[in-house]
């Protein structure tokens, strides 16, 4: 890439390969466990997706195979409505619905008519990585909150506003993953869910809402949805198909104000013209015919009994060694080593000596940087590679803070 640098845009600078990736590079086709990834389990997917994807090409291809408006199918716009409200989010006569490519692309697009250079984002810290990545590629600058096992803790972030001089930039915008967060694994509380919203009316900003996870908590979470809560037009809620159905269909969506929705539609527009009809009409069916709520079902008891068995190999063997979150949905744990250790550093050797990767959570933190942080995935390895894996990750820490 070097070779073309100075053909580059300045934006490029701005870029992040995604460390993920990079790692999941180095444990391919090696004897090696990873706990690092964050697929679904495919035992989640459901065979009869191939019957939907025939009778759509089959009886409605002239409208699947065909280009759609960018808003998306408006048929399956109306279907989205009706299955947000089923799921308890509330949906206002003034709202609209957009399909998007992924919620990847609606946090893509959200940051692009939302966040100008130097534009103040609240953040949770940790946070979602590919978030970070988003807002710092249009020139983001983080207020970092941290989170704890009650998600961000929303008395910090009003101290931080209030303390604001009269002269510094406002934030406009608040990101949150506030069910099952990614890294973390935290659930916001009701009360700072209430707080938050105050606050947003208060020193007027938006949120994002970005929720992937929870419609498959595994134990009960009495909390509202910040949409639902959200009486003044502030929430953008977005949500995908990727852990309720299937991530290759690329199908995720956003809800909120029409007008704001209209700006991420006119975006979207020269991004990809409009998310991929076929997709389209395969989730609508599948909505339609029960399968989404029969995946939902899967992977809900599926990932509990996964996150039971990495939570009782962290108590066997973890156990004054780190501290870690208790999650209540999602794909993910993150384990706060207790001890000055840099698990980042550690990765390479990890991998060759010990056989298992996980993620550094270094990069999850924005701000702080925590090097003693690393977020490990429950949902696609089997419980017995999450068992192993967890005790291999026990003796790399064990070995290096000489216990
Ligand atoms: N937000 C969060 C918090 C996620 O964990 C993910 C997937 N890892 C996404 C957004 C993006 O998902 P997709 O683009 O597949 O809908």
């Amino acid at each position: 890439m070097d070779g073309y640098s100075r053909f580059a845009s300045k934006r490029t600078s701005l870029f992040r390969a995604s460390e993920i990736r990079e790692l999941l590079k180095l444990t391919e086709g090696k004897d090696v466990i990873s706990l690092a990834g964050g697929l679904p389990d495919p035992k989640v997917f459901d065979p009869r997706l191939a019957d939907i994807a025939r009778e759509v090409i089959a009886e409605r291809g002239e409208r699947a195979l065909q280009y759609s408006p960018t808003a998306g199918v408006t048929e399956f716009r109306e279907v989205l409505k009706d299955f947000a409200a089923s799921k308890g989010i509330r949906v206002d006569p003034g709202d609209d619905v957009i399909v998007t490519t992924g919620s990847q692309e609606a946090l893509f697009l959200a940051a692009r008519v939302l966040v100008d250079p130097g534009d103040k984002v609240i953040v949770e810290e940790p946070t979602y990585l590919a978030a970070v990545n988003v807002f710092r590629e249009h020139g983001a600058v983080f207020e970092a909150i941290p989170v704890d096992s009650e998600g961000m803790q929303t008395d910090v972030l009003e101290e931080r506003l209030k303390s604001m001089g009269r002269d510094e930039k406002r934030p406009k915008l608040a990101y949150l993953v506030p069910t099952s967060q990614n890294p973390s694994g935290s659930t916001m509380s009701q009360e700072r869910r209430r707080h938050l919203i105050e606050l947003a009316e208060q020193y007027d900003f938006l949120i994002i809402e970005d929720d992937p996870y929870s419609f498959f908590t595994f134990e009960p979470v009495n909390v509202d949805y910040l949409k639902s809560l959200d009486k003044s037009g502030r929430v953008i809620y977005t949500s995908t198909f990727s852990k309720i159905l299937s991530p290759g269909l690329r199908v995720g969506w956003v809800l909120g104000p029409r007008d704001l929705i209209s700006y991420i539609e006119l975006a979207k527009q020269a991004v990809d013209l409009h998310t991929a009809t076929l997709s389209q009409y395969i989730v609508m069916e599948a909505i339609r015919k029960g399968i989404v709520d029969a995946t939902i079902e899967r992977a809900r008891s599926l990932y509990k009994e996964k996150r039971d068995v990495m939570m009782n190999s962290l108590d066997e063997h973890m156990t004054g060694l780190a501290e870690w979150t208790r999650p209540v949905g999602g794909f993910f744990t993150m384990v706060y080593v207790n001890g000055e250790i840099d698990m980042k550093a550690l990765m390479l050797e990890a991998i060759e000596k010990y056989r298992v990767a996980y993620v550094p959570g270094e990069s999850f933190f924005p701000v702080s940087k925590k090097k003693n942080t690393m977020r490990l995935n429950f949902s696609y390895p089997s419980k017995e590679q999450i068992a192993e894996g967890v005790r291999r990750i026990a003796r790399l820490v064990k070995d290096k803070l000489g216990k």
